[in-house]
């Protein structure tokens, strides 16, 4: 038997999730079967170029590895991206050299094959609507470090004219605090990570880090920690609430380190619903993410694999 040889390699796509501390990706092959999977620290204080480099020498790893010839490759990436050219327009200011840069170009040049850049979290909803065979309409949040949203409506992002639909985390009138986007009371001060460890600083006196700490303390039944969580399920609830009322949405997807306290949100949302269900009556259901951690490159290969149809016809 001959190793290694062309014909021994079937064809694939590479997912590639970006984030501020670390690049994930994942080879698939056309069955969507996932072959392979790793992770590198990403070099977002180097710049840009530093940033493709390293995405690109991870995936061709694991192409490799997983003996995939690949046809395509996606990616999610944090930022508002311009999804006709591939390029970010704005990001945070934690990725040096990172708005503006032409990453889809940056990788198609690294990988010889046809990039798709989505933003993160469209990406992530990209990837558990097709798990969970969603067709229609979902709002997607992600609460992270910070909190982000995503809309499928026809099955079809809804991008907005300057890429920056859904926007959930930075709607008003949740709390009177202040936002990481300096703004007063939006989302985000109550139901991202980062907020559930400092509205429970607020109230204990205690520091004891993020969701992850707090959720912790909740469980163990200390009452300030499940009251954070119930105000962020509250919001969170509210929030959802807000958006099938207004797009006649039927469902929600949860993600992101905090959704993992499912069984401490639920309560909070659960009472929202209860109080601010959308007025049409149509039940709005509010689901934890099933994917984990591959959502975002998953979703990333759903745009990535509607560019090679589009390259091959
Ligand atoms: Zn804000």
């Amino acid at each position: 038997m001959t190793q290694h040889h062309e014909t021994d390699t079937t064809p694939g796509h590479a997912g590639i999730d970006i984030g501020g501390t670390k690049i994930a990706a994942l080879i698939v092959d056309e069955s969507g079967a996932i072959r392979a999977r790793g992770t590198v620290p990403a070099p977002a204080r180097e710049g840009g170029s530093a940033m493709a480099d390293a995405a690109a020498r991870l995936v061709e790893g694991l192409a490799r590895e997983a003996a995939v010839r690949l046809r395509s490759a996606g990616v999610g990436a944090a930022g508002v991206i311009d999804h006709q050219t591939g390029s970010i327009r704005a990001a945070s200011a934690t990725f040096v050299d990172w708005a503006g840069f032409p990453l889809g170009h940056e990788l198609s040049a690294r990988l010889e094959v046809p990039v798709g850049v989505e933003n993160d979290v469209n990406a992530f909803l990209l990837g558990e609507a097709a798990a969970a065979g969603i067709r229609d309409d979902v709002l997607g949040v992600m609460l992270g470090t910070g909190v982000g949203g995503a809309v499928i409506i026809d099955g079809e992002l809804r991008r907005g004219p300057h890429g920056a639909a859904g926007e959930i985390g930075h709607t008003p009138g949740y709390s009177d605090l202040v936002c990481t986007c300096g703004q007063i009371g939006h989302l985000e001060t109550l139901a991202s990570g980062t907020s559930i460890g400092l509205r429970y600083a607020e109230r204990s006196g205690r520091h004891v880090g993020g969701s992850r700490e707090v959720a912790v303390l909740a469980r163990e039944g200390d009452a300030d920690a499940c009251a954070v969580f119930h105000a962020a399920g509250r919001a969170l609830g509210r929030a959802c609430a807000s958006a099938a009322t207004l797009l006649d949405l039927p469902r929600a997807i949860v993600g992101g380190g905090v959704a993992h306290a499912w069984e401490l949100l639920r309560p909070g949302i659960d009472d929202a619903l209860r109080t601010d269900a959308p007025v049409s009556g149509i039940p709005l259901h509010i689901l934890p993410a099933r994917l984990g951690g591959d959502a975002v490159a998953l979703g990333a290969i759903e745009t990535a694999r509607s560019l090679a149809l589009a390259a091959a016809s």
